[in-house]
């Protein structure tokens, strides 16, 4: 950020009194302006033995295969942002089953919260950020051509789950490790869903 976006004057970089971390603020009108994550949510669509992808038309990430999801909006619900990127990514009306996966990938100030979900009408089509959708079985996934770590960590936890006939709830970190070449750890808090722990 180089301007203020309430009056237009330059910003500074700083730690304001009181506080334990830079912040741009104006030297004009004194804002702070605060930044945070974001929140992206989507959903696991499920049907019979397959689930819903998406193969992406935009960049980041072109060409490659993706659940649906994209940033909440403004003043939505998590659950209704899930079922509207759904509905554009996918042209796919769902019901919300349950939460399923909350990841932090604290390199990109994201949050990613997905929610099990079930096809409304058996109808989907590829809305304009995808090339196309497809119903996939465990064994057809593109393995090698999922767009995010956050994605294949879900499919990997589903069918996991859809082995041993119960699905939990899970949340994790997704770190990114240092280096030119795109390498992530996953940290789960736990060895399997919170739902065991209790
Ligand atoms: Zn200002």
């Amino acid at each position: 950020m180089k301007y203020c976006s309430f009056c237009g004057a330059p910003v500074e970089l700083r730690t304001p009194a009181g506080d334990n971390r830079d912040r741009h603020v104006c030297g004009e009108c004194r804002t702070v302006h605060y930044t945070n994550p974001k929140v992206l949510v989507g959903c696991l669509v499920r049907v019979g033995d397959r689930v819903l992808l998406c193969r992406r038309a935009i960049e980041p990430r072109y060409g490659l295969w993706t659940l649906p999801a994209g940033f909440l909006e403004d003043h939505e619900t998590t659950i209704e942002g899930a079922k509207r990127e759904t509905w554009e990514e996918a042209g796919a009306r769902v019901e919300i089953a349950d939460l399923y996966t909350l990841f932090n990938l604290p390199h990109a100030n994201q949050i990613y919260v997905m929610f099990l979900a079930d096809l409304v009408a058996p109808e989907f089509a590829p809305g304009p950020e995808s090339l196309e959708v497809a119903l996939y079985e465990e064994r057809d996934i593109p393995w090698g051509h999922i767009a995010f770590p956050v994605v294949e960590q879900t499919l990997r936890l589903y069918f996991d789950d859809r082995r041993r006939g119960r699905f939990g709830i899970y949340t994790g970190d997704i770190i990114r490790l240092p280096g030119p070449e795109r390498a992530f750890e996953i940290r789960m808090l736990a060895d399997r869903g919170m739902n065991d722990a209790r």
